[in-house]
């Protein structure tokens, strides 16, 4: 039996962590939440007190936090993942964060000599749930080999993108397509509407044509063409408002840093920031339809 430290049991985590409970691991984690902590040990976990207590002595450390300045907080210091794991350990850092911190975390581990991967994932939290994350890595093939069994417990597709901080850049640069598409498939519809258009009929079009894409024909943001999507439950997250704007100010971070023009990223970072502090910010993002008809 493997014993796996698990850093961050939120709306990712916990579900995470209890799939590799699920499988017979033996878990033992840490969050800053005492509720957090409570939902944990009901499904099985063992509770540590801090990072060094749940660290200690773990085959495999596993981190899912908010955003990188949490992350260096977890790994840092004297009370950090860095100064308490066992040198043979290896470790999956699972949070979405900005370049910058990504490949300073991979440099701190090379310096300690610490198997360390990005791995960022996608899917949301019926993926974690049901299992069937998209997990992206960067960082050493050898270490992202030696992690991929404990991965396959927590997700379907598992895509090595090359070097440290490449799983990130990977999941950067796929959140700024989906954050553009959605607007476009959203004004699409707001206008479809008011040409008349059935939108079960546009969808059927869109969805078999040149529009066809996720935001269309898995995520539909109007009601009723896909029963599963959020419009169908009045844009109950999913994948709130605030995540993507965080993910596009990732992507308008790592553009500056790169001189990459990113006219239509700007703009839709612009787009959910407003619509995130006129109320949509706990919504699902694609009840950004709503707020571009101006409700
Ligand atoms: P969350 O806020 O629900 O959970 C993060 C947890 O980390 C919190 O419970 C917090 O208390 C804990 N935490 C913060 N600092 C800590 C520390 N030093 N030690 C211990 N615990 C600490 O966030 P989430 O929705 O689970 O998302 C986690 C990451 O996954 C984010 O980077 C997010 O962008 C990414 N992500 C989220 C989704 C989604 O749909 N929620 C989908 C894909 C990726």
């Amino acid at each position: 039996m493997t014993e796996i430290a698990f850093i961050g049991l939120g709306h990712m985590g916990l579900p995470m962590a209890k799939n590799l409970l699920k499988v017979g691991h033996s878990v033992k984690g840490y969050d800053l939440v005492p509720e957090a902590m409570r939902a944990f040990v009901e499904v099985g976990g063992v509770s540590g007190q801090d990072i060094p207590s749940t660290v200690k002595g773990a085959d495999v450390v596993i981190t899912m936090l908010p955003e990188g300045k949490h992350v260096k907080a977890a790994y840092e210091g004297p009370n950090g993942i860095f100064g308490h794991t066992t040198p043979d350990a290896l470790i999956a850092e699972c949070s979405t964060i900005d370049m910058e911190t990504s490949r300073y975390i991979h440099k701190e581990a090379e310096k300690r000599s610490l198997r360390l991967i990005d791995a960022p994932v996608s899917g949301g939290v019926a993926g974690a749930e049901a299992a069937t994350l998209t997990f992206m890595i960067g960082g050493e093939e050898e270490h992202f080999k030696a992690l991929h069994p404990f991965l396959e417990m927590m997700g379907k597709t598992i895509i090595y993108c090359g070097g440290p901080g490449l799983g990130q850049a990977a999941k950067i640069c796929n959140n700024l397509v989906l954050g553009i598409t959605m607007i476009g498939v959203s004004e699409a519809f707001n206008l479809s509407e008011k040409l008349e258009l059935d939108k079960h009929k546009f969808f059927e079009v869109a969805s078999q044509s040149s529009a066809q894409c996720w935001s269309i024909s898995k995520y539909c943001p109007v009601p009723g063409p896909v029963p599963t999507s959020p419009a169908n439950r009045d844009y109950a997250a999913g994948f709130t408002a605030a995540m993507m704007t965080k993910d596009l100010k990732l992507a308008a971070q790592a553009s500056q840093m790169t001189n990459v023009s990113s006219p239509l990223g700007e703009e839709a970072l612009a787009l959910y920031t407003l619509f995130c502090n006129n109320g949509g910010q706990r919504l699902d993002f694609s009840g950004i339809i709503q707020f571009l008809k101006g409700q």
